[in-house]
């Protein structure tokens, strides 16, 4: 039989826990109580098959960044994909969409990031990152400098390369990862800043990598690769004294830096890439989801001049059969047109994103948060047995989180939870008032969980 959005929940979830094997999911647990399904969207607002109405906090996969349902961008991809639904860009062939998005990304990023390398995703593009890396320093003449650094807790994607370069150990532990890559720890004050203040200790993480690139030999050392806020980690905010300090030693040792802006990027932090909102000096910058919204699948790295033209020496032998697809590259261009045009980032920065911050704050008088960190849009909360000694829930790390899901699912609130934070990322259209409705479901959740 054919299955379609009219089928009944309860064939639509047997057939789900049959044949759909879901990411990063106990896939035995959908047998008893089986996935909720989503069927339309629109805004900020998911429709389930059982007829809720959801407010998504987290913009699917921190991505829809312009909202669901604008018709502009299904009318982009339709008109491309009578115009021209598929051609490569391998083998000096071009065309127009491919053209004109990494023309309007070199114009968007900050600096010299003046070329695109496309990929199909965030976790492609990190790959490409960490071919191109070595690649760049071969063709210099330094095939030694091939260590890439990267963090603890960090989250790159899910391809071999990228997970590598990621620092979650239940991944790694699944297969193991590539040779050559090493990690500092990340800077989470909350759980791991014990004594220190966040200053002193925003410093002493910095300096882990300077620590571990004397231990591995400046010459050796490749590339540091980081997101500029953690985000799958669990929403990880620096204290201030972190990124200029990172940036000294790795101008310091000429190194090259990494920004994955796949979260940060197209305003998510209230401008256009947050290595301007921490005033980094990136080499390339890995981008993806916002880019298109999410209505396509589409990634790339955006590099500088300098790398740019050493790769550009050399046949770099790399590439996706979707490096650039043209339909994904025509909804990205549309998707960042209206972006640009709607002001969405300036509004962002100057009114939702602020109102939003004094709302979220606010939730550190509920008994279960410790502390809650946002910049631009996205934020989290630690939730705590003892604000004063910042305990964690540790026996059973991650349930009390879980539960708070839980709540915020049944109260029809997509928040997240990352062990016992609970983390936000909505659409960069929400407004005050939909803010207002985040919170009080928020809140109520938190009340609900015990
Ligand atoms: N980099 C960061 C910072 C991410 O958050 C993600 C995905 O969440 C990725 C890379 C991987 O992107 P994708 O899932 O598109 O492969």
């Amino acid at each position: 039989t054919l299955l379609s959005v009219n089928t009944p929940t309860e064939e639509l979830r047997r057939v789900d826990a049959a044949h759909h094997m879901h990411p990063f999911t106990n896939n035995s647990e959908l047998e008893d109580k089986g996935a909720r399904i989503i069927t339309r969207a629109e805004g900020c607002w998911l429709s389930d098959s059982e007829g809720n109405r959801i407010l998504d906090a987290m913009a699917g996969l921190w991505c829809v960044n312009i909202g669901y349902g604008r018709e502009e961008l299904s009318q982009a991809a339709a008109r491309q994909m009578s115009d021209l639904p598929y051609y490569n860009t391998f083998f000096q062939t071009s065309h127009v969409p491919a053209i004109a998005l990494s023309a309007k990304l070199a114009e968007l990023a900050p600096g010299d990031l003046n070329h695109v390398f496309f990929a199909g995703s965030g976790s492609e593009a990190n790959d490409t990152n960490l071919r191109m890396v070595r690649t760049y320093w071969q063709a210099k003449g330094q095939p030694e400098r091939n260590v890439i650094i990267g963090r603890w807790n960090g989250y790159h994607g899910s391809t071999v390369g990228a997970m590598s370069l990621g620092g979650m150990k239940g991944m790694h532990a699944q297969g193991g990862i590539v040779d050559g890559i090493e990690h500092i720890d990340q800077p989470n004050w909350w759980l791991e800043g014990g004594d220190m203040s966040p200053e002193e200790f925003g410093l002493e993480r910095a300096r882990q990598l300077e620590e571990k690139i004397l231990e591995l030999g400046p010459d050796k050392v490749a590339a540091f690769i980081a997101e500029p806020v953690q985000g799958a980690g669990g929403v990880i905010v620096a204290p201030d004294s972190y990124w200029p300090e990172i940036q000294r030693i790795v101008d310091k040792y000429g190194i090259l830096l990494i920004a994955d802006e796949v979260i940060c990027g197209f305003g998510r932090t209230g401008n256009w890439f947050a290595t301007e909102t921490l005033g980094l000096r990136p080499h390339i910058m890995t981008i993806a989801k916002g880019l298109s919204s999410g209505y396509q699948p589409i990634g790339g790295s955006i590099v500088c001049d300098e790398v740019a033209e050493v790769i550009g020496g050399v046949e770099f032998n790399h590439g996706y059969t979707y490096s650039g697809h043209p339909v994904a590259c025509a909804v990205a261009l549309e998707n960042l047109r209206l972006l640009e045009e709607e002001k969405v980032i300036e509004r962002v920065r100057d009114e939702t994103a602020p109102y939003l911050k004094q709302k979220f704050e606010a939730l550190v008088d509920h008994p279960l948060v410790g502390e809650a960190k946002i910049v631009g849009m996205m934020g989290s909360i630690a939730l705590t047995p003892n604000k004063e000694t910042r305990a964690v829930f540790a026996a059973e790390a991650g349930t009390v989180g879980f539960i708070c899901r839980e709540r915020c699912f049944s109260n029809n609130l997509i928040m997240r939870h990352v062990y016992d934070r609970m983390i936000i990322s909505p659409p960069l259209v929400i407004s005050k008032e939909e803010i207002d409705i985040l919170i009080e479901r928020a809140r109520q959740s938190l009340d609900e969980t015990h």
